[in-house]
């Protein structure tokens, strides 16, 4: 081959886990380049942005002429080793190439922008870079109160183990992260943070509240976002911003664990315990669990946020024989302000039976207490977790019901528009006039939905009261979530009823009342996670009631439910997290299951349910062996709990190994037997670590 030197470069690609590319590609390049920098590599009839993992000098002429040189080097700092450890530890643990880890953490428009597009971008970037300084100190600050000052204390006294800051809902966490994180940025001018936070589009305030303490102190655009929402030129502008160093802090969702920051010096994960922080589809990571990693490998203090932790969190903190416990815990039991916890009140159904229910949704006494608060000008809340207008259409004389001929799902009748639609493939049809079956008219509604509940309101109350829904489908369109906060906090709306996205983290000033309407389906769920996020979200729920001296009684909050005794509610009514938390991991060490086992599971999707089975258990069967060894145990094959979803059959089969090492070992041992299996009709197939949904 020609003059000069020439290198042999190691490029991590991005190929998918199901291609027999290997996750490592050969390339020559005339001069040497250090591992984490990026560049432009040919593939087949493609060029896609890799990232050089390995390089060294090529030998006299041994190249071979088959391997391409690369296309060209990204003018960008290198990315540094800790963050390639991270990518290949996620790689590893969850079972996919490095490729597409990489990928998915860096953002997309890295892929498309050529050199002359990438020089203008990092010009504008560099001149912004002059234009911003720090705005002066001290916003206005308030003084921690004791039980956070003695938080405050503990997270700065050197412990390197990661902290539970287990603290009540308004107990003043978000206060604690940012004295922790300000003398953090404070003590070292080149110190970076990064925050988690479950679902940024459902807190603006939280944003507002970060920008104006933060920027403050450490100058304009010194915090930077990183979530989905946004748009891919403000994506690579984050990252650059958090790549570069020029973030002091980056407040994101899941996805911003991977973010590269050379400087992290903390890491804090804000409800450590919501679901969203694993991710359903793709690579399904624990953006929380990797955060722990990530502060282990960085020895960088990481701060797990809750007010019920997640099962998994409280073990780990827990002492067992004297042992000293993985996480340490710090409480923080008292509200600000002193304001009481509300109270729980279990409504019997069973009693109130037989007695009018206000279109069978709400006892009459809620009506009242409604009316009582806002005749007082405080707020109420009603959360009932399923929208539309009522889940599943009926014919009183057939069998029919209004079953989505995709899934194994019902289509919901959403009354303002007329229309059955499903949740789940989006299908929608027109609301029949007979029923399709046997032409009967006469058709009837199960269940409620929000729509249903927010009519009934308003018929009861609408004259005097402003009734609000809020729920996936009334905030449809953009910014109008953010509109309707807004009227819920100027106090224009007396009574606020909606989903699950009422509960979550929103600091509404004037709520006295909250009423859970139907929270007895989560309870006898098949899913051993079922109670552990029934209490969460009930707790969430209540966590929004009486935060503000200025509401005069004590808040109060109401269970609808025909199982008052329910052992769950019970330690709801004592707010006892311990106690709830402390029996559901006795049951669970006693059933063998996480976090005393590690699961893990293959699904396959297939056009009949039996083609995907017979997929899970062919992978079952080059295995059986290796299995036994392991001591791994192997479930038969199953439908998954959404069996069918837009005319596709799911099915699943579950791993579990009492030993991390061992299940980890077996999986690793199995991708190659499972990407040689014949497909036979099978879609796709993954295999899901620690899911939370079984
Ligand atoms: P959590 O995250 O624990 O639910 P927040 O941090 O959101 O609680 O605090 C609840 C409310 O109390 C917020 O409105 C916050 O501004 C206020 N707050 C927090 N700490 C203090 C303090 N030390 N003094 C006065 N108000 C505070
Ligand atoms: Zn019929
Ligand atoms: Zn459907």
């Amino acid at each position: 081959m020609g003059h000069g030197k020439t290198y042999l470069i190691s490029v991590v690609l991005p190929t998918p886990a199901h291609s027999h590319l290997p996750q490592i590609l050969s390339y020559r390049h005339s001069e040497s380049l250090i591992k984490g920098a990026l560049v432009r590599a040919p593939l087949g009839k493609r060029e896609l942005l890799g990232m050089v993992w390995a390089c060294e000098p090529a030998i006299g002429d041994t190249l071979d002429d088959a391997i391409k040189p690369i296309t060209w080097v990204l003018p960008l700092p290198v990315l540094a080793q800790p963050w390639c450890d991270l990518v290949e530890f996620t790689a590893k643990y969850y079972q996919r190439t490095l490729g597409e880890i990489a990928m998915t953490a860096l953002p997309p428009q890295l892929r498309e922008l050529d050199a002359l597009q990438m020089t203008r971008k990092l010009t504008k970037f560099a001149k912004k870079l002059k234009t911003q300084d720090a705005v002066g100190d001290d916003s206005i600050r308030v003084a921690l109160s004791s039980e956070q000052q003695l938080a405050f204390n503990q997270l700065s006294d050197g412990d390197v183990r990661p902290a539970l800051l287990f603290g009540a809902t308004g107990s003043g966490k978000t206060e604690v992260y940012l004295c922790r994180l300000e003398a953090i940025l404070k003590a070292d001018a080149q110190a970076q943070v990064l925050v988690m936070v479950p679902e940024i589009n459902l807190t603006p305030q939280l944003e507002s509240r970060f920008k104006a303490r933060i920027e403050a102190r450490f100058g304009l655009d010194s915090v930077v976002l990183m979530h989905s929402g946004l748009t891919p030129a403000q994506r690579v502008q984050s990252w650059l911003a958090a790549h570069m160093g020029q973030a002091r802090v980056v407040l994101g969702t899941r996805l911003a664990v991977l973010a590269s920051m050379p400087r992290l010096r903390l890491i804090v994960v804000d409800e450590e315990h919501d679901p969203s922080y694993k991710s359903q589809d793709g690579a399904r990571y624990s953006a929380r669990d990797l955060a722990v990693y990530r502060g282990n490998r960085e020895s960088v203090q990481v701060i797990l946020g809750s007010a019920t932790p997640s099962i998994e969190t409280w073990h780990n903190a827990q002492s067992n024989d004297g042992k000293l416990a993985r996480y340490r815990r710090i409480d923080m039991p008292s509200r600000i302000d002193s304001t009481a916890m509300p109270e729980v009140r279990l409504i019997d159904l069973r009693v109130h039976k037989k007695k009018s229910l206000f279109g069978e949704c709400l006892v009459p006494e809620i009506v009242d207490a409604i009316q009582a608060r806002a005749a007082r000008g405080e707020q109420s809340l009603l959360f009932l977790n399923r929208r539309g207008y009522a889940p599943v259409l009926t014919c009183s004389s057939c069998d029919w019901k209004s079953a989505c001929p995709n899934c194994s799902a019902y289509q919901v009748f959403h009354k303002q528009e007329r229309r059955l639609r499903c949740h789940h493939c989006a299908l929608v049809t027109p609301v029949p006039r007979a029923c399709p079956e046997c032409g009967d008219v006469d058709i009837g509604m199960q269940g409620r939905g929000t729509e249903q509940l927010e009519e009934v309101l308003a018929g009861q109350l609408g004259k005097h009261l402003r009734v609000l829904r809020l729920d996936a489908d009334s905030t449809k369109l953009k910014g109008s979530l953010e509109a309707q906060m807004a009227l819920v906090h100027s106090g224009e709306v007396d009574v606020l009823v909606g989903t699950q996205m009422v509960t979550k983290g929103h600091d509404f000033r004037r709520i006295s009342l909250v009423v859970a309407v139907n929270p007895d389906s989560a309870l006898y769920a098949a899913d051993f996670r079922a109670p552990e996020r029934l209490f969460s979200l009930l707790m969430q729920a209540a966590g929004r009631a009486g935060r503000d001296v200025a509401v005069s009684v004590q808040a109060q909050v109401w269970l609808q439910t025909a199982h008052p005794e329910h052992a769950l509610y019970q330690a709801l009514k004592k707010h006892d997290y311990p106690a709830f938390a402390n029996q559901q991991l006795t049951e669970r060490t006693a059933a063998n299951m996480p976090p005393t086992s590690y699961q893990a599971l293959l699904r396959a999707e297939a056009k009949t349910q039996e083609l995907a089975q017979a997929f899970l258990e062919q992978a079952a069967l080059c295995m059986e062996n290796a299995a036994l060894t392991h001591g791994i145990t192997l479930y038969p094959a199953v439908p998954m709990p959404m069996q069918r979803i837009a005319k596709v059959e799911r099915a699943q089969m579950l791993v579990e190994s009492p030993s991390r090492a061992a299940l980890q070992q077996f999986l690793a041992a199995w991708q190659p037997y499972l990407r040689e299996l014949k497909m036979g009709g099978v879609l796709r197939w993954a295999l899901d670590v620690d899911p939370l949904t079984i």
